[in-house]
């Protein structure tokens, strides 16, 4: 048996990753996970202080990261990073469209500005940064593009229904990217997390009986931890998923497979 040493496949050395929302939570993690595989990383979020912390500590554990500060549902806002990538000669390999916020009321409660909230940073902000990255991707040839779903990507919810329209949309958008841009050496696919650990959760985390339910209901009778989100990262980002077009892979503890 030979010593066991990095497999290629999954070596990123060299490839750039722009993870969205990436100050803090999933987006952290999966950027870091990059990190290890060797991308040099681009961390972003909307307030330049969150940022810039999340970025020194990741540079004080020996990431290579660069910061975009940028609101995902704004298009010039995308329109103007992407610039500014172009100006300083950053190419973006590797993009994780993974930003996102909840809204939790019942319909009959709900107003449109809360809708069209949910739906420009959960959805809309895929398609804008997708278009962006990929119009650099397409003349090089090749590109990964991951997008974060959710297990409302296939299930509804009382209380966050414009999240799961959103959700469910990112799943036929990644189909979408793939439709299109498969033929230019680009694969888009798609994450799917169960309940995980992050501030989005807090309120949900404290509930003992919402606890209680996705323990009871989730088939690994726990939450996930963030960091259990890199492996599906790490593969779809990677040599390793060259054939992989249009997915979603859930990392759910099995929750969306049983009933
Ligand atoms: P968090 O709330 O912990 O983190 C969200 C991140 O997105 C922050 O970095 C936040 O930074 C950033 N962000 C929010 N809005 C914008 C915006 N308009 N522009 C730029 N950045 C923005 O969320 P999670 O880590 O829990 O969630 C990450 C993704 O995973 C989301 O898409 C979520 O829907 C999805 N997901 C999460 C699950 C979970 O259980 N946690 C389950 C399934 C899916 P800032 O606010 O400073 O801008």
């Amino acid at each position: 048996m030979p010593d066991a040493k990095p497999n290629p496949l999954f070596d990123i050395s060299g490839k750039t990753a722009l993870v969205t929302g990436s100050s803090r939570g999933l987006g952290r993690a999966i950027a870091e996970g990059l990190g290890d595989a060797g991308a040099r990383l681009v961390i972003n979020g909307r307030k330049a202080e969150t940022v810039k912390r999340a970025a020194d500590e990741m540079r004080a554990k020996g990431y290579e990261v660069l910061e975009a500060v940028f609101d995902v549902a704004v298009e010039e806002e995308v329109e103007g990073a992407f610039a500014r990538f172009d100006a300083e000669g950053i190419e973006i390999d590797i993009l994780v469209n993974n930003a996102g916020i909840q809204h939790r009321q019942l319909m009959v409660e709900l107003k449109l500005a809360d809708w069209q909230r949910v739906i420009d940073t959960n959805l809309t902000a895929a398609f804008l940064l997708g278009r962006e990255a990929a119009k650099r991707m397409i003349p090089r040839g090749s590109g990964k593009v991951i997008n974060i779903g959710s297990l409302t990507s296939d299930l509804a919810r009382r209380t966050v229904t414009p999240y799961t329209v959103a959700k469910g949309g990112i799943k036929m958008l990644t189909k979408g990217m793939a439709a299109e841009w498969a033929e230019h050496g680009i694969q888009a696919n798609a994450i799917g997390p169960g309940y995980m650990v992050t501030e989005m959760n807090e309120a949900l985390l404290s509930d003992p009986e919402f606890d209680a339910w996705v323990k009871g209901r989730t088939p690994a009778k726990r939450w996930g931890q963030p960091d259990e989100l890199v492996g599906a990262a790490v593969f779809l980002a990677s040599p390793a998923s060259t054939y992989v077009n249009g997915q979603l892979i859930f990392v759910d503890g099995g929750m969306i497979s049983v009933l």
